[in-house]
């Protein structure tokens, strides 16, 4: 579904940000994409759909065959549906109905179309009765959700993830948790929150310094501690203590 070959991005100032990175992700997959800051996470996000300006970069993407360039951009962002860290950047109109309805009103869509899109995408997200709220006056927890619901309404190919739990309480991040596994969509998520990351993520990718040093199952790149580490990471707590079929050290000394 998502196919980087030899990708390399550096900024006009000069800072290079992603240097030579290859990888796939299948269809259904959910992978997570973690490093340092400054790793370049955003940047590749950004470039799957196209954020960047397309001809700037060396190498190539494609997402389900279709090559990420500026012949295909309108095609491109109508499959991949990227949901930044700060909802704010997102979010620009009155009420959350007509910030849902912009996307789907950019494929061209008829109104009715439009109208049934926006009443699902807000009810997956479990937001049915906010639609003439203003999207201002709603908590991160709540933005994100509409922000969601607006890339949603698109129904892309590719979900893709900047820091979707920064800044929540746990509960929000429970919630948001439990919202994007209930999603299906190829999904690629970019993250701090590696207990966020092991629960979701069949596979992760390291990036560090803009390049793809490790990719491979969830808990075994996330339980390599020395790996973790090395890249600026850390074990996740829950992986500590593990019994090799998954029965913690506690509970298997009593059996
Ligand atoms: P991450 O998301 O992993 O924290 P970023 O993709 O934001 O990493 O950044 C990768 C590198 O690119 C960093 O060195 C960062 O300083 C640099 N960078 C990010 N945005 C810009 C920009 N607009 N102009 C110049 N350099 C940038």
């Amino acid at each position: 579904m998502i196919v980087v070959e030899h990708l390399s991005f550096t900024y006009p100032d000069g800072r290079v940000a992603l240097r030579d990175v290859s990888f796939r992700v299948n269809r259904g997959e959910t992978v997570g994409l973690v490093g340092p800051n400054g790793a370049g996470k955003s940047t590749l996000l950004w470039h799957l759909n196209g954020l960047l300006g397309v001809p700037r970069h060396q190498g190539s993407l494609a997402i389900n065959g279709l090559p990420v360039d500026a012949d295909h951009l309108p095609e491109i962002r109508r499959r991949v549906g990227l949901l930044f860290q700060d909802p704010d950047d997102q979010l620009f109109s009155a009420t959350v109905r007509e910030d849902v309805a912009f996307g789907p009103q950019q494929l061209g869509l008829s109104e009715g179309e439009v109208d049934r899109r926006v009443t699902e995408a807000l009810a997956a997200v479990k937001l049915a009765d906010f639609e003439s709220r203003v999207p201002y006056h709603l908590s991160l927890g709540e933005k994100r959700r509409v922000c969601l619901a607006g890339v949603w309404a698109c129904r892309p190919e590719v979900l893709v993830f900047d820091e979707p739990t920064a800044n929540f309480d746990p509960r929000g991040r429970r919630e948001f948790i439990e919202l994007c596994r209930s999603l299906s969509a190829t999904k690629l998520i970019a993250s701090h929150d590696l207990e966020m990351v092991l629960a979701l993520c069949s596979r992760v990718l390291v990036l560090d310094g803009g390049k793809r040093v490790a990719d491979g199952e969830a808990r075994a790149i996330l339980g390599d501690e020395p790996l973790m580490l090395a890249h600026g990471l850390e074990k996740p707590h829950s992986l500590f203590h593990q019994h090799p079929h998954g029965v913690s050290a506690r509970t298997a000394s009593f059996e």
